[in-house]
């Protein structure tokens, strides 16, 4: 029938209308008195319409949300590495870029003056990145990552907006609490929670510490061979004289003296007739 359509439409809004107050009469004040209220009437679970009273309410971003990178260092409190750079300055992220607002210096050994896997200064201008997440997703070292903070707006471009290596880094932890299912994926593509470089070094350290004790067994092996050599000269040294003086009574023992004598005399007359020619 014509116009049931526009009636059904008419009652979905109807329900929205009226679910809108019954969700505020259910909640009362409390829904602002958390996160956790504001978080659940914006779920799956939430009825009817309402209006977020930002910046005092703020929706709760996904966890694939992006916004400007920033980089990730060690945990402050690491043993080995705190505030350690994961960023090897390979320039992989400033290639990729499609806007190219990516700038890195890399730094150098003062001593030698060669190139060292870090970044001495990184840039980003953060009104030219349009959030695209390519330097994320092509970093090699899981060393950029996308952030979840949208709240930079400013009255100064020139300064404020050009965000240096300082500005940038962030703990390994902070990318562990905004994206924990993505840093919890990579690390079992890495291998661990560490740098890829350290897992890297660490198997290395493994593996070289299990040739050791291989080393250890070959040269032991070696010794035990050359000692059970000695030990079998000594004993023809030994048994010679005896097979000499022909004092065997063991018919066995007299048998194979008496093939080493006949060996001993074909040798010598080989030797003989080779003198002779
Ligand atoms: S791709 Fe990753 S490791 Fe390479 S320069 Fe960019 S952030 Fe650093
Ligand atoms: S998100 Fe895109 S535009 Fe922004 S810095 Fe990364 S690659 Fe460049």
């Amino acid at each position: 029938m014509y116009g049931q359509g526009i009636l059904r439409g008419l009652r979905i809004t109807l329900m929205h209308f009226f679910r809108t107050y019954l969700d505020d009469l259910r909640y009362g004040l409390r829904k602002f008195s958390s996160n956790e209220n504001f978080a659940q009437r914006q779920g799956p679970q939430a009825r009817g319409v309402f209006t977020v009273q930002y910046p005092d309410e703020k929706l709760a971003v996904p966890e694939r949300f992006r916004f400007i990178p920033f980089l990730i260092v060690e945990d402050y409190d690491h043993p080995e590495r705190p505030g350690h750079d994961w960023c090897t300055s390979c320039g992989i992220c400033a290639k990729v870029c499609p806007p190219q607002c990516i700038w890195i210096v890399r730094e150098t050994d003062p001593q030698t003056g060669r190139p060292k896997p870090e970044p001495e200064a990184f840039f980003i201008d953060i009104d030219i990145c349009m959030n695209c997440g390519y330097c994320a997703e092509f970093c090699p070292f899981d060393a950029i990552k996308m952030d979840h903070d949208y709240e930079m707006a400013s009255y100064d471009r020139t300064s404020h907006h050009i965000f240096d290596k300082e500005k940038l880094s962030k703990e390994l932890r902070y990318w562990r609490t905004i994206a924990p299912t993505t840093a919890y994926e990579e690390m079992l593509a890495r291998g661990g929670w560490e740098h890829s470089d350290v897992i890297k070094e660490r198997k290395k350290e493994a593996r070289n510490a299990q040739k050791v004790p291989r080393a250890e067994r070959l040269a032991a092996q070696e010794e035990a061979g050359t000692a059970a050599a000695n030990g079998a000269d000594e004993a023809a040294a030994v048994a010679e004289p005896v097979a000499a003086e022909g004092t065997s009574e063991d018919p066995e023992q007299a048998r194979r003296e008496q093939k080493r004598a006949e060996m001993k005399a074909r040798l010598a007359a080989r030797r003989a007739a080779k003198k002779s020619n």
